[in-house]
């Protein structure tokens, strides 16, 4: 940690910020700059708390140096991690396309929409049982009959199933039926619930929050990994911004920036990131480009009919030509990337 100290710190303001550092069993450096002392904090065992700094006089502000992550990083792990799936298998040099409903309706629905996008190249397919809306009129999903719905998808279509938990009270039952767990948007910060997926035998797909920085985001897979389970898949799905255009932003950035300090998988749901069918192409394209390893892609054959977010997904014509579309694209810009 480096503490920078105010340009009119006085020399037993400076003096003290050392004394800090020492009692802390650390060693403090003093780098004299041109019109203000920044103190350089070594020796540290582990991460130092910038607290400790930041209210003492004189100090201008404290800047953390090593990561606050570490199962998650590259300095730990340098090599990319391959999650597999029973024959799937996500991470570098693999293009994983996970498509489906938001929500599990009806057998029907499921079958119909498997069938679809498993023609069409999807690896696994996607659909909620446990729903979380924003407002608890909407529909909430079918629960456990949803769940069983997804296991009949696995055994007559074949396709391995992701599904989202939205709770610690139904992870057992969730985990007897996925085969990756998804972790959502609202729930990043759960951390009773990462700790239990921490100690699930599934794979975990872990959302980023709406309004959380990658480093945030990082640390919530931190807490999964901590407890055990290394198997974890990223997944950027846009971020709050002041736009109307689209439902969030998807940030792009984030998959050169996880890539760089993570050797997790990360895919791109670019459904949730627009919240409208126009968009979902062009930001796939995008995903793909910038080296995502997977989307996860909202596909209703009768969108007009569907329970939740119809307005956002494709029809299985327009899934089948975004994974041409992205198929062609990995085959010219996949792989990591030269610096
Ligand atoms: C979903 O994928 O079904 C979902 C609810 O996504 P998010 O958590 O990103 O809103
Ligand atoms: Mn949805």
């Amino acid at each position: 940690m480096l503490v920078v100290m105010d340009k009119s710190a006085t020399t037993e303001q400076i003096d003290y910020v050392i004394k800090v550092i020492e009692d802390l069993g650390c060693t403090a450096r003093p780098i004299p700059g041109g019109d203000r002392v920044s103190i350089g904090v070594l020796n540290n065992k582990g991460p130092v708390d910038t607290a400790l700094f930041t209210g003492l006089a004189g100090v201008k502000e404290a800047v953390p140096i090593t990561k606050p992550y570490k199962l998650v990083s590259r300095e730990t792990k340098n090599e990319d991690t391959l999650v597999k799936v029973g024959d799937v298998t996500i991470g570098n040099g693999f293009l994983t396309l996970i498509a489906g409903p938001c929500a599990i309706e009806s057998e029907e629905q499921a079958l119909t929409i498997a069938r679809h996008v498993k023609k069409s190249g999807a690896q696994l397919f996607r659909g909620g049982a446990f729903k979380p809306r924003t407002s608890p009129y909407s529909f909430q999903g079918l629960g456990e009959d949803g769940l069983k719905i997804l296991a009949k998808v696995r055994e007559t279509v074949g396709l391995p199933v992701v599904t989202e938990v939205m709770d610690v009270q139904t992870f057992d039952m969730v985990e007897h039926y996925a085969d990756v767990m998804q972790i959502g948007t609202r729930n990043m910060q759960n951390f009773s619930l990462l700790k239990r997926a921490g100690e699930s035998y599934r794979p975990i797909l872990l959302k980023r929050g709406m309004a959380a920085t990658i480093e945030e985001w990082l640390m919530a897979a931190e807490y999964i990994m901590a407890q055990g389970n290394h198997q974890v898949i990223l997944c950027e799905r846009g971020v709050r911004t002041f736009v109307h255009h689209s439902r969030n932003t998807l940030d792009l950035s984030a998959i050169p920036m996880v890539r760089k300090e993570s050797h997790l998988p990360i895919i791109v749901d670019p459904s949730h990131a627009a919240g409208r069918r126009d968009q979902v192409l062009p930001l796939s394209r995008g995903a793909v480009a910038a080296n995502a390893h997977g989307l996860m892609v909202e596909v209703h054959h009768q969108p007009d009919k569907a329970l939740s977010d119809g307005a956002q997904s494709l029809y299985p014509d327009q899934f089948d030509l975004l994974c041409q579309q992205v198929q062609a694209i990995f085959n010219v810009a996949g792989g990591p990337d030269p610096f």
